[in-house]
């Protein structure tokens, strides 16, 4: 391995590290490796083998040995990654049509069930159109980008926990940006006062925010964007399939889908397959297919994997059952926490943060209970998460068991004492 670089000391004449003669491509590597390391921020994979028929427990492998662990921090919030019937149509799926969709969807791999797809999507939210992208993380970029560079004058008010996606997308647009503090409407309000009514504006924003659990004032916003005649983007990855009497997120909750322009979502977590998307009018789903770089040059999904997705979206269209016994699990976990002290971050979603607010604890917590108590909940850190945050998160299933729920209790509860962290007396 290269040795470490002291930067300071690189050449003041060219300011570019190459003018240190040492320095060329992989000692620049090695150095921010290095970095990421001294600050405790490296990102280690688990490497797992997901059980079918027995999530939430995996294989892990490492160093050629393999142990059994639970997963607690996984995004297949309700375990539809291994659902019958999703399994069943992908199976069906791949035999029928074979492995890969064959083209991009302009040229040849527009598959029907890609279309079948897309209409059950809009049906979901109640929009007229859907339009299917290889993952959210697409979905919102390349939605964002099109929009925001396409749109004379437009201005894009961002929420400030706005998923990196989005703020990629709109950073791309190169339209004119402004940051609204975190679900604070007046702010909203305010920023948006400063534009007239000639300037066309998009308010971005999510559902669920992924790493604090909290849920935007959805209402409020929509009331705030209709004054300005602004267009509203909502993100709705982490409440689709999880919230609504038919999983059509925190919009359909509230009854409040038809007053947002664009709802967004992913197929690759409560769906437990892959892939992302967008819902909305005819005309703004068509101009997005027609002008959005990131959809048009890339191959469709494989037709498989549009059949599960659509499996899985018609089951938890149908039964809730898989919300409910998921929203009983997540109170047991938060109950369970609370009574042994560990600090559990109040939300009223699915998503328990236990916070340990510091980087090395929290990768040391997470490293011991993988080792030592077969617990897999992966450490969030900085830039995840704002520095002193750090945490982990922690994500019940219908599939965790009481016992699952007593073990990782305990074995967090023993390890709040070794690192001497601060109870919260409930
Ligand atoms: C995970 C996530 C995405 C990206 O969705 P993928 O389908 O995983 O690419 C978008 N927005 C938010 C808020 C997310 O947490």
């Amino acid at each position: 391995m290269a040795a470490r670089l002291d930067l300071a000391a690189l050449s003041p004449d060219t300011g570019s590290l190459w003018g240190d003669p040492d320095m060329n491509f992989e000692a620049f590597f090695a150095t921010k490796l290095n970095d990421l390391r001294d600050e405790g921020r490296y990102r280690v994979f688990a490497e797992l083998e997901r059980n079918a028929g027995a999530f939430p427990s995996a294989r892990r492998h490492r160093d050629g040995s393999i142990s059994d662990v639970t997963v607690w921090c996984s995004n297949d919030y309700l375990g539809m990654g291994q659902h019958p019937s999703v399994i069943a149509a992908m199976h069906e799926a791949l035999d029928r049509f074979g492995a890969g969709a064959g083209g991009t969807r302009n040229i040849s791999g527009t598959n029907h069930y890609h279309v079948l797809l897309e209409r059950e999507l809009a049906d979901l939210h109640g929009k007229e159109s859907a339009l299917l992208f290889t993952s959210g993380y697409v979905s919102n970029w390349a939605s964002l980008s099109t929009l925001g560079a396409a749109i004379p004058g437009c201005v894009i008010f961002s929420d400030e926990g706005n998923h990196a996606s989005m703020i990629e997308g709109i950073r791309h647009s190169k339209a004119e940006r402004r940051i609204w503090k975190h679900n604070d409407v007046a702010d909203l309000d305010r920023q948006l006062s400063e534009y007239g009514p000639e300037r066309p504006k998009i308010v971005a924003f999510e559902s669920v925010y992924s790493m604090d659990g909290d849920i935007a004032p959805i209402a409020d916003i929509l009331a705030v964007a209709e004054k300005h005649g602004a267009m509203t983007y909502l993100d709705e990855v982490h409440a689709v399939g999880m919230y609504g009497p038919r999983g059509g997120g925190i919009a359909e909750r509230d009854g409040l889908s038809d007053r947002i322009t664009l709802i967004e979502g992913t197929l690759g977590k409560a769906f437990g397959v892959v892939g992302g998307y967008i819902t909305g009018s005819a005309a703004l789903c068509d101009f997005i297919r027609s002008f959005a770089s990131g959809f048009i040059f890339t191959t469709a999904l494989p037709p498989h994997v549009a059949a599960g997705a659509l499996a899985s979206i018609r089951h938890l269209k149908s039964s809730s059952q898989e919300r409910l016994a998921h929203a009983e699990r997540v109170r047991a976990v938060r109950r369970k926490l609370q009574a042994n002290g560990i600090p559990v971050l109040a939300n009223d979603s699915h998503i328990v943060p236990v916070m340990v607010g510091d980087a090395a604890k929290c990768k040391f917590i997470s490293d011991l209970l993988l080792d030592e108590h077969g617990i897999y909940v992966q450490p969030i850190n900085y830039p995840t998460v704002p520095r002193k945050t750090e945490r982990l998160r922690i994500t019940p299933t219908p599939l965790h068991s009481d016992a699952d729920i007593e073990h990782l209790t305990h074995a967090l509860s023993s390890l709040w004492s070794r690192c001497a962290l601060a109870r919260k007396v409930a």
